[in-house]
C-alpha cells in the first residue's frame, strides 16, 4: 500500500458496503467532500456513499477571520454531518485516512486505536491543504496559522485579544497558489480594523511572499494605503527564510521582524493523503493533476481529487470546491451508468472579504472547459470585484455564507 508502513500496523479490519449498490468512499468532509457526498445521494439514487473525516464536525474557514477578531462566535462556523446522514443517507465515520491501495481499491482508516480497510468502487479525496513548514523551530501552537479553522482560530483570537496598545502583529502571506487568494489580505484588514478600534497605537506588518496583492488589488490596495494608513505596513517580495516561534521572530528576504503576535501562514500543498496515495503529479510537485471533466486523477481514473488539493489552476476556495464537487458527482453517476461525463462543465468561485467592521468587498469568477487545451478557462466576462467595500456587501456576505454552508452540508 502506498504510504503504509505495514510492519508497524495490525492487519486492518475489512469494511465493505452492505449492499450490492456501487460504493463511493469520500475522504475529507469539508466543502468539497461534504458536497460530493450529498449530491451523489441526491442525484445518484442507488449509490452507497461513505464520508470519512478526522473530526466530528467541520469548522469553516469562511468567515473565520471574524472569529479571530471576536466579531463572530466559533459556533457560527461549525458545520455538522447530521443532515448528510439523516436527510441524505450518507454514512459517516470519524477517522484518519492513512493510505490508499489503488489496486485493491482500499483505504486504510484509523478510527480510535483500530485500523480499518474501507473498500470502494470510486474514491473521492477532498482533504484540503497541507502546510510546508518553514525552516527554524516553527511551532503552530506558538505562532498559529489559523488557515485551517478550529483550535487554530481560537489560538490566534486569544493572542490578538491579549495584545496591548503599542504592540505589533506580524503576518505572512504564502507564495501563490494557496487556499483562498483574497483571504490573507482580508485577515490583514480585519486585524488592522480591530487594532485601530481596540488597541490604539498597535500596528500590523504584512509580509507577502508574492510580488504584489494577489486578489482584489484595488480594494485591498486602498484599504492598506488609506483606511489603515499608519496602522498597516505592507511589504511585498518577503520570502520567509526561517521562523523562531519561541521568540516570535521571523527572518525574511526583506529583513528580520519580532512581534507580540506572529501569524505565519506557511506555503501550501495538497492534503497529505493525496501525497500518500502517490497522486501529486503537477510540475510544481505540490498538487494533483485531474481531468476537469470528472476530477479523476490522471494516474488512477477511479480516484477523484477535488477542492484545494487539485491542480487545475482554478482558485482554491470553498465555493469552487462545492462547484467542482457537483461536476465530480455528476461524472461518477454517469460512469456508473456507462455514460461519458458532461463535455462542457462550468464552475464558479466567490469570496467575500470584510474590509472594516461594517463593510465587505467581493470577488467572483466562472470557469468553462476548453476542449482545445482540455483545461478549465476563466470566463473573462464573469471576472469581477466589488467597486468598493460596502455595508450591503457585508449583509450579502452573510447570506452567501449561509447558502454555501447549507448547499454543502444541508
Ligand atoms: C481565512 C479564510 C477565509 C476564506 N474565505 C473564503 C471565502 O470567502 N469564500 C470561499 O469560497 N472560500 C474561502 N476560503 C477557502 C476555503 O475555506 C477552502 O478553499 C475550502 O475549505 C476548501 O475545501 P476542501 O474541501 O478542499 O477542503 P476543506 O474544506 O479544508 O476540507 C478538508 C477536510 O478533510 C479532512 N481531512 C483531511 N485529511 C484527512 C484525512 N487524512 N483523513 C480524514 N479527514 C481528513 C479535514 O478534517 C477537513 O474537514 C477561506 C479560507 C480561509 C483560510
Amino acid at each position: 500500500m502506498a504510504g503504509l508502513a505495514s510492519a508497524s500496523w495490525a492487519l486492518p479490519k475489512a469494511v465493505s458496503a452492505a449492499t450490492t449498490a456501487p460504493h463511493v468512499l469520500v475522504i475529507g468532509g469539508g466543502f468539497g467532500g461534504a458536497t460530493v457526498a450529498k449530491y451523489l445521494k441526491l442525484w445518484g439514487g442507488n449509490i452507497d456513499v461513505t464520508l470519512i473525516d478526522r473530526d466530528a464536525s467541520h469548522y469553516a474557514c469562511i468567515l473565520s477571520n471574524l472569529v479571530v477578531t471576536g466579531a463572530l462566535p466559533m459556533s457560527r462556523i461549525q458545520l455538522g454531518y447530521t443532515n448528510l446522514q439523516t436527510k441524505r443517507g450518507v454514512n459517516f465515520a470519524q477517522g484518519e485516512a492513512l493510505s490508499v491501495d489503488p489496486v485493491a481499491r482500499e483505504v486504510t482508516v484509523k478510527i480510535g486505536n483500530d485500523y480499518f480497510a474501507y473498500s470502494y468502487d470510486k474514491l473521492v479525496l477532498a482533504p484540503g491543504i497541507e502546510f510546508i513548514n518553514p525552516a527554524g523551530n516553527y511551532n503552530a501552537t506558538l505562532t498559529p496559522h489559523a488557515w485551517k479553522a478550529g483550535s487554530q482560530t481560537l489560538l490566534l483570537k486569544n493572542q490578538l485579544s491579549a495584545m496591548t496598545k503599542g504592540q505589533t502583529f506580524v503576518m505572512t502571506i504564502p507564495k501563490s497558489p494557496y487556499r483562498c487568494p483574497p483571504g490573507p489580505y482580508e485577515r490583514a484588514c480585519s486585524v488592522a480594523d480591530y487594532l485601530k478600534r481596540k488597541k490604539s497605537g498597535a500596528k500590523i506588518i504584512v509580509l507577502d511572499a508574492n510580488a504584489s496583492i494577489q486578489a482584489e488589488p484595488v480594494n485591498f490596495g486602498n484599504a492598506f494605503s488609506k483606511t489603515y494608513k499608519g496602522v498597516l505596513t505592507y511589504i511585498p517580495n518577503a520570502a520567509v527564510v526561517s521562523v523562531d516561534s519561541s521568540a516570535k521572530s521571523i527572518v525574511t528576504s526583506q529583513g528580520t521582524f519580532k512581534s507580540a503576535v506572529l501569524n505565519v501562514i506557511p506555503n501550501q500543498r495538497a492534503g497529505q493523503i493525496v501525497t500518500n496515495a502517490g497522486l501529486v503529479n503537477d510540475p510544481t510537485g505540490k498538487w494533483a493533476l485531474v481531468n476537469p471533466l470528472s476530477y479523476a486523477s490522471t494516474i488512477y481514473p477511479d480516484i477523484h481529487i477535488l477542492g484545494d488539493s487539485q491542480g487545475t489552476g482554478q482558485p482554491k476556495s470553498g465555493h469552487m470546491a462545492n462547484s467542482q464537487a457537483k461536476v465530480c458527482a455528476n461524472a461518477i453517476i454517469r460512469a456508473f451508468n456507462g455514460e461519458a461525463p458532461d463535455p462542457s462543465p462550468v464552475t464558479s468561485s466567490a469570496c467575500f472579504s470584510p474590509i472594516t467592521a461594517t463593510t465587505a468587498a467581493w470577488l467572483t469568477a466562472s470557469f468553462q472547459y476548453d476542449p482545445a487545451t482540455k483545461a478549465m478557462k476563466r470566463v473573462e466576462a464573469s471576472f469581477a470585484e466589488a467597486a468598493q467595500p460596502t455595508s450591503d456587501g457585508m449583509q450579502q456576505m452573510f447570506h452567501w455564507a449561509d447558502n454555501i454552508f447549507a448547499d454543502s452540508f444541508g
